[in-house]
């Protein structure tokens, strides 16, 4: 048999930050970075005789991304402790959920890019703290604990095994996101680690109806490693099935490096955290009220929102599909779209340009340095003729580089597009001049030579010229010849 006899199946378990203020059992701020061990009290650093209160905008930011997932948000929750020992964790247990989540049976809808709709289901949505990190020390004196992200809330998304392929879990993955994002409990930054996923994968014949042992890769904060991890790691199982051999279930770590995975411990099994509530805390009852509010309260989500977009601005479903992808390029279209009124080139400039650079860099949405306004000013300047679309893309790199008013850009640069008859004409006479077989092959009906001659303008002005304008003259030269 070959690796096409077998399928991959894939369910993730996505740990999500949330943005509120502050941590989920104390008032310490939750902000990134800070100097190590400075948003810390008794209660995060784990001081004998301090007692956790939960904090009940974590309650409300998971109950929404239950909501918004489509789960069934349970009215008796309580927080359980999972027992280990680690030095980035000083109470030796994390407060997590166990056997009664707070939100569960939900699913979030997927669509490839044939506009194949697929339906993931998510078994579990809880709440839990984050660890610190541990800073290993280059010189070798040692590790280093920094608490500042010990006791940050945290949402795990658990999905059923519906996954099918390394592209699916990106998409899947994608969704969360932007869900998450729009509904604005997370910055969903994945290089900060605030959105990070647990990869189960197995593989099994095609055909089969029962599921193979699965492996595990934690905390992958990347979309391109955990397709190529999931791809290295399908293909592996394969090879060692086919040989014979059996997998283990047991937690692998992906070297972005070698691009292979290694194993790192064994797997644990739930009885081996010995969980048990939380005798320091109440348990969590959630009135109907209460969840009906915060559903009145959900914003306009992708879904949503894209069916809008091709609506009102007859954006195509792979233009409007894009934009909502993140709520970073939904907030750019949404400014730039109002003050250009050209909803359709803003969404070009984002599907393509902007992408590409982001691609180019390795970056996402949330890395964009420019603001709608300025994407607008872009769009309406190539609009109105004052800048060609080439000088808008150059227009574009600079945005990106160095962040200013598009109008100030091409002022300060120089390149403002020549409308000037009298300019643009002594240009088309030169090149008319230069290339005398254009326009006789013009003449003898090749029109595709007045493609060539007003590219050599182009060349000429240094991209600055009015190529409509250039395209009129060209012709009305020729037949005066
Ligand atoms: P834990 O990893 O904490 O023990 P679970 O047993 O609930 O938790 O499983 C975690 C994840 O593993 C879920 O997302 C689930 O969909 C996925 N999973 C379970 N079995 C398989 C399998 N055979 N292949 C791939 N993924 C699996
Ligand atoms: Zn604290
Ligand atoms: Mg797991």
């Amino acid at each position: 048999m070959s690796r096409e006899d077998y399928e991959v199946v894939i369910g993730l378990e996505v740990h999500c930050e949330l943005s509120t203020k502050t941590k989920i059992f104390c008032s310490c701020p939750t902000e990134f970075g800070g100097e190590p061990n400075t948003h810390c009290c008794p209660v995060c650093m784990a001081m004998p005789g301090t007692l956790p209160v939960l904090n009940e905008k974590v309650v409300e930011y998971a109950v929404k991304a239950g909501l918004a997932t489509n789960c069934k948000i349970a009215r008796n929750s309580k927080n359980d402790r999972k027992n280990y020992f680690y030095p980035d964790l000083p109470k030796s247990y994390q407060i997590s959920q166990y056997d009664m989540p707070l939100c569960y049976e939900g699913s979030v809808e997927i669509e490839d890019e044939n506009g194949e709709k697929k339906t993931i289901r998510i078994t579990r949505i809880h709440i839990e703290e984050d660890a610190g990190k541990l800073n290993h020390d280059e010189y070798g004196r040692g590790s280093f604990v920094d608490l500042n992200r010990a006791g940050v809330p945290l949402i795990e998304v658990v999905s059923e095994p519906d996954i099918r392929s390394a592209e699916e879990a990106e998409t899947y993955l994608r969704k969360l996101k932007s869900i998450f994002e729009y509904i604005q409990i997370s910055d969903c930054k994945m290089q900060e680690g605030s959105l990070r996923a647990d990869v189960n994968v197995s593989v099994r014949k095609k055909g089969s109806n029962e599921f193979g042992t699965r492996t595990e890769m934690k905390n992958m904060n990347s979309f391109r490693s955990i397709v190529r991890a999931i791809k290295y790691e399908a293909d592996r199982q394969v090879e060692e099935i086919e040989r014979g051999n059996t997998i283990t279930q047991e937690t692998l770590r992906w070297d972005d490096i070698s691009g292979k995975t290694f194993p790192m411990r064994d797997k644990e099994d739930a009885q081996d955290y010995r969980y048990f509530p939380d005798p320091d805390l109440v348990a969590i009852k959630l009135s109907d009220e209460y969840i009906e509010n915060i559903k009145k309260e959900l914003p306009e989500l992708p879904e949503v929102k894209k069916a809008r977009y091709i609506e009102d601005f007859e954006l195509s479903q792979k233009a409007a599909n894009f934009v909502t992808s993140s709520k970073y390029y939904s907030d750019i279209f949404d400014i730039a779209t109002e003050k250009s009124h050209n909803p359709k080139a803003v969404s070009n400039w984002l599907m393509s340009d902007v992408a590409r650079i982001l691609n180019e860099k390795e970056e996402e949405a949330d890395k964009i340095p420019f603001t709608g306004e300025q994407l607008g000013e872009l769009v309406e300047l190539i609009d109105k003729g004052t800048i060609s679309n080439s000088i808008g893309k150059k227009v574009l790199d600079e945005l990106f580089e160095n962040p200013k008013a598009p109008s100030k850009i091409i002022e300060e640069k120089g390149w403002i597009q020549i409308s000037d008859e009298g300019a643009i004409k002594e240009v088309v006479l030169k090149v008319l001049q230069n290339n005398p077989q254009s326009v006789a092959d013009y003449k003898g009906g090749k029109d595709k030579a007045i493609g060539f001659l007003v590219g050599q303008a182009m060349k000429e002005t240094k991209g600055k010229a009015n190529p409509q304008m250039l395209n009129k003259m060209f012709i009305d030269e020729i037949k005066n010849m």
